[in-house]
């Protein structure tokens, strides 16, 4: 029986343990959390077909909350691009929606172990054979034939791996967000039925919102650049003009975490190691959401080991990279040029492009949601005359519609067998395109 260590009870890995174990894997998921507490201490959007597909049904006593129309706003505030096509998304507790896939993983024979830390992987001869962790305050090893990397953004196992394993590492400047986000109490009637979204809020480089529900402020600061208290009470300040509603006191949340916003990484198997959701950096770029993407992540890889018998060489693993790439990562890998414009461009670009209605709301909701960036070299035709006063930007955003285009055709390319030259070249031109 293949023995899987599961590294953080995210959600691709509590997806994968569940269906592993349902077919006589020994699955062992590790999460440094106590019991009762895995998840964030928030609720969040997602679109929920990896559930629906699996057959989860939601306990009737979770709390939905309704959706909201989406509105944008650049730099200068000037313009607001609305957008009032529901998502059809569930709003759900974070920390229910795990405590759902902790049940789905142990009711199908997986076994969890709580406060225990993963502190590194452990290798021989260039295969991950297991990791190293702390529990109960003794350092111990665990070695399995898989470690599969669930433990997100800033796995210490997919950074402790050495350079001759040749995965990402660090995720660079407006790869990922520095978020904070927070509930607060709310101390006035609503003043906006949106969900206010804002680039460059108070000029950080990246993405604020506010929302109002019954009872509560919905905050999320994120910025390309690391974030402190002092600059998230700036952020709340300038809000609490905008949003005279939004009270002091935190009701749930109030702490930093790392999101990544980038295409997901060139590589992510190798002998003994799979990694998956926010460690692969399988969100949608530039918004960050990668509930629906992390758990097609782990049914994909489950269904790959399965059929393989437990394969887990990385000619075996590539199989669910392979297939991650063609059945999400290539549209993730589209939208992410949408992402670079933020990278390349200047807040006045960003206003140029909202204003002149180059960006409309519809292409950001679209280029965000599970479709990925629509806007292609037609429709940039007919939006040109728009664009006449600034041409040289109006290059600048055909030229990432372009390579947002060939970047998708060369994911979904991606070979299907393993064989090294070919995933060497395969990866190399990924991550210059
Ligand atoms: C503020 C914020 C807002 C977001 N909004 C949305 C949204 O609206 N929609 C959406 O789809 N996504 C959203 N996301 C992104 C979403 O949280 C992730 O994409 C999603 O959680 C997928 O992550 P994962 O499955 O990779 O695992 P994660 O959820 O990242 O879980 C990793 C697990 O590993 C554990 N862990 C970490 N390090 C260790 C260690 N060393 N040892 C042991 N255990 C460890 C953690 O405790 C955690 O349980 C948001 C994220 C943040 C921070």
């Amino acid at each position: 029986m293949k023995k899987i260590i599961i590294a953080g009870a995210g959600h691709g890995g509590l997806v994968a343990a569940a269906l592993l174990a349902q077919k006589g894997f020994k699955v062992t998921v590790y999460e440094k959390k106590p019991k009762g507490k895995v998840g964030h201490d928030f609720t969040d959007v997602f679109g929920g077909q990896p559930l629906r597909d699996l057959g989860i049904e939601l306990p009737k006593d979770i709390k939905y909350y309704h959706n909201h129309p989406m509105a944008f706003y650049g730099p200068s505030q000037k313009t607001k691009l609305e957008n009032r096509s529901s998502s059809g998304g569930l709003n759900l507790d974070r920390m229910a929606l795990v405590a759902v896939l902790i049940d789905f993983a142990e009711k199908n024979g997986a076994k969890i172990v709580y406060d225990t830390e993963v502190l590194s992987p452990i290798l021989d001869s260039g295969r991950v054979i297991g990791m190293v962790v702390r529990s109960g305050g003794k350092i111990k090893t665990v070695t399995g034939d898989l470690v599969v990397d669930s433990l997100g953004c800033d796995s210490v196992l997919r950074l402790g791996l050495p350079a001759s394993a040749d995965i990402e590492g660090d995720f660079g400047y407006a790869e990922r967000f520095y978020a904070y986000r927070a509930f607060y109490e709310k101390v006035g009637e609503d003043s906006t039925e949106f969900h206010e979204n804002h680039f460059y809020h108070i000029g950080d480089p990246g993405l604020a919102w506010f929302m109002d529900y019954d009872g509560y402020c919905d905050v999320l600061v994120g910025s390309f650049l690391p974030l402190d208290a002092e600059r998230v009470e700036e952020h709340l300040a300038s809000f609490r003009v905008t949003y005279p509603e939004l009270g002091e006191k935190i009701l749930r949340g109030g702490q930093f975490a790392s999101i990544p916003i980038r295409k997901p990484i060139g590589r992510f198997t190798l002998n003994g190691y799979a990694a998956i959701g926010d460690s692969a950096a399988m969100t949608i770029p530039l918004i960050g959401s990668g509930i629906d993407n992390s758990m097609e992540a782990g049914r994909i890889l489950a269904d790959v080991l399965i059929a393989s018998r437990g394969d887990c060489t990385v000619a075996g693993l590539w199989r669910y990279q392979a297939l991650y790439f063609k059945r999400v990562g290539a549209k993730m890998a589209k939208t992410d040029k949408l992402r670079e414009t933020f990278e390349i461009f200047t807040p006045d670009d960003v206003d140029f492009l909202l204003d002149n209605g180059i960006l409309t709301s519809e292409d950001i909701s679209s280029a965000t949601g599970e479709g990925g960036m629509k806007m292609n070299a037609s429709t940039l035709a007919g939006k040109a005359y728009r664009g006449k006063a600034n041409l040289p930007l109006l290059g600048k955003v055909a030229m990432k519609t372009r390579q947002g285009a060939v970047m998708e055709t060369h994911a979904r390319n991606i070979p299907e067998i393993y064989n090294e030259t070919a995933a060497e070249n395969w990866i190399k031109k990924y991550r210059s395109l």
